[in-house]
């Protein structure tokens, strides 16, 4: 199973950045986990969308889910016709608070371009080879963070979310731990989102084979929040960039260590 980073960025993106956006790759399935503004332009430099298999949108802020709007007119006006509707998992009501920009026109077009699945904590959707289970997070409402497994290796994508016992126990023993880390220390506790340090403890007590960063105000030092991870995690942090990619293989009983 493989993650490419599409988009790094928290609220708004950076030069050359995008917002949330992540690519997984198992054997036989794609998933495009957020689809925040600018993820199309770097998910088209990657593979060809029209071979997506599912799209999961884990809350409502625009960050998160606005380039569905773009994705919906690719598939609309794909050269060999309009595509199969692509199968989209979001949070109760999101997919219809979406309408409210469009004509009835415009609603009808966005309709046929998805197959809309509402997201429950707990409740897995398969794509291919791919296992993907929502969790409930501390952020909005409806807000999930997402595990996706190939059945051999789990991701844990966090999306948003407060610190807390609900992201430890949702993280718990999966290889790859992608964090947000959207504040910079001195916001700690401000906004329900993490800080680079607290993204570390996190990954330390869940027992995560790997920590990966993302979700960053484009302001942030990501050499100082790469630091400030690793010293928390005990172990190298990576902070994402875009196009980064990384294999997701079972963790060995060293790399779960925790001093
Ligand atoms: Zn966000
Ligand atoms: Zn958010």
């Amino acid at each position: 199973m493989r993650l490419t980073v599409l988009g790094s960025s928290a609220s708004y993106a950076g030069p050359g950045q995008a917002c949330a956006g992540h690519l997984v790759e198992g054997a036989d399935a794609r998933v495009l986990l957020d689809c925040g503004n600018g993820v199309l332009a770097n998910l088209s430099s990657v593979i060809d969308p029209l071979t997506l298999d599912a799209v999961f949108v884990t809350h409502g802020h625009p960050d998160h889910f606005l380039d569905l709007y773009a994705l919906q007119a690719l598939l609309r006006y794909a050269p060999e016709g309009p595509a199969d509707a692509l199968p989209l998992c979001v949070p109760r009501g999101l997919f219809e608070d979406m309408s409210c920009f469009l004509s009835d026109r415009g609603n009808s077009e966005l309709r046929a371009a998805f197959t809309v699945h509402e997201m429950r904590a707990g409740e897995p959707l398969a794509a291919g080879d791919l296992l993907v289970t929502p969790h409930a997070t501390e952020h909005t409402d409806d807000s999930f963070a997402l595990t996706v497994t190939d059945g051999s290796a789990t991701l844990c994508y966090t999306s948003d979310t407060a610190p807390g016992e609900a992201v430890v126990q949702l993280a718990t023993g999966c290889d790859l731990l992608l964090a947000e880390a959207t504040l910079p220390e001195e916001y700690r506790g401000r906004a329900p989102h993490l800080t680079a340090v607290e993204a570390g403890e996190i990954a330390r007590a869940a027992g995560a084979g790997q920590l990966v960063l993302t979700h960053i105000w484009p302001t942030n030092d990501r050499e100082v929040m790469a630091d400030e991870a690793s010293v928390a995690f005990g172990r190298p942090v990576v902070v994402a960039s875009e196009y980064d990619s990384f294999e997701i293989v079972p963790a060995s009983d060293d790399e779960r260590e925790t001093s």
